[in-house]
């Protein structure tokens, strides 16, 4: 089993296998949509669909984005 720390909550996320660099994931304590920036070890971030210039700074335009999807 994989797990890596949600970016919003902290807790951490587990993964049957080790995931694909671009691979989604839902953390099952906030249910945040995040993307797998890396693989070994895993590294999540936020899965933007479409990132605006300087949304970054402001944590709410995340936690929109996450509920776009
Ligand atoms: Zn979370």
């Amino acid at each position: 089993m994989i797990k890596s720390a949600c970016p919003e909550c902290d807790h951490d996320v587990l993964m049957e296998t080790t995931p694909s660099v671009g691979d989604r994931v839902i953390c099952s304590s906030c249910k945040t949509i995040l993307v797998v920036l890396q693989s070994s070890p895993v590294l999540l971030d936020w899965a933007f669909i479409d990132p605006i210039e300087g949304a970054a700074s402001n944590p709410e335009d995340k936690l929109n984005f996450g509920c776009v999807i």
